[in-house]
C-alpha cells in the first residue's frame, strides 16, 4: 500500500510525459503506468494492479492538471490493467484495448490476467474501444500517440510512440517480454514474438524505451534505453 517509501511526485520524463505510477510510486505490483498530456487528451498507458487506482488517479491529475481522458491498456494482465474499472468508475475515461485482450478484462479473468498469480481479483469492466492493431489517439494540435501491435507476450499486446521534445518516447510495456510456452495461461505464445521486433526503430536517433513493471516471471522493474534486454 502506498506510504512513506513512495514519492508524491510524477516524474517527468518530457514535455507532457509523465511517470504516474510503478514500484517506487504507487505499488510494488503495479507496472510503470505514464501519462501523456495532449491540446485535447490526457491518455494514462497502463493503470496498475488495482489496489492503488486512486493514488495513481492523484498523480495523473497533479502532472496532467484534470483526470485522464483515455485509459490505454497495452494487455490485460493484472500489473497494468487491474485500475482500469475503479478509474472508469472515477474519471469517465475511454477504456482502449485490442480485440484479443478484451474478453480478458471485460470478463474479469483471473487467470488469463494473471491476476490469481498476484492473488488478486480484475474487476470486469466495459471497454470503450475496441484496437484492431496499429491506429493512433488522437492528442490534439496535430499530434498522435502512435500504437504498434506486439503480440507475444499477449496476443493483443501493443506498444505506443509519440514525439515530444524532438524525440520519439516508446512506451514498450511488456514486449521484453516473457513469451515462454510455460505462460500460456497467461496467454502468452513466443510463436508470435518476433513480429514485435520486426519494427525496431533503429533508426530513430534517440528512443526511450519505457518497460513495464513485473510482468508474472520476470524480474524486477526496468527503464532504459533501447534495444531492452530480451525476459
Ligand atoms: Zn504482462
Amino acid at each position: 500500500m502506498p506510504g512513506a517509501r513512495y514519492s508524491n511526485n510524477p516524474d517527468k520524463l518530457a514535455g507532457g510525459v509523465y511517470l504516474v505510477g510503478g514500484p517506487e510510486l504507487s505499488d510494488e505490483r503495479d507496472c510503470l503506468c505514464y501519462l501523456v498530456v495532449g491540446q485535447s487528451a490526457r491518455v494514462l498507458i497502463d493503470c496498475g494492479a488495482g489496489p492503488s487506482a486512486r493514488r495513481i488517479l492523484d498523480l495523473s491529475e497533479r502532472a496532467g492538471g484534470g483526470p485522464p481522458s483515455h485509459l490505454l491498456l497495452t494487455h490485460a494482465h493484472i500489473d497494468h490493467a487491474g485500475g482500469a474499472a475503479e478509474l472508469k468508475s472515477l474519471t469517465g475515461c475511454r477504456v482502449l484495448i485490442h480485440q484479443a485482450e478484451a474478453e480478458v478484462l471485460e470478463s474479469g479473468d483471473v487467470e488469463r490476467s494473471a491476476a490469481a498469480w498476484y492473488g488478486l481479483s480484475l474487476d470486469p469492466v466495459a471497454v470503450d474501444q475496441i484496437l484492431t492493431g496499429d491506429g493512433s489517439i488522437p492528442l490534439g494540435g496535430g499530434e498522435e500517440l502512435h500504437l504498434i501491435h506486439t503480440p507475444g507476450h499477449t496476443p493483443g499486446s501493443l506498444a505506443a510512440w509519440c514525439e515530444r521534445d524532438s524525440e520519439k518516447i516508446l512506451f514498450g510495456q511488456d514486449i521484453h517480454g516473457p513469451c515462454p510456452s510455460s505462460a500460456r495461461i497467461w496467454t502468452s505464445g513466443p510463436g508470435a514474438w518476433p513480429v514485435s521486433w520486426s519494427w525496431r526503430p533503429t533508426s530513430w536517433p534517440r528512443a526511450t524505451t519505457a518497460s513495464s513493471g513485473r510482468p508474472p516471471g520476470s524480474g524486477p522493474s526496468s527503464r532504459g534505453t533501447w534495444p531492452p534486454r530480451a525476459g
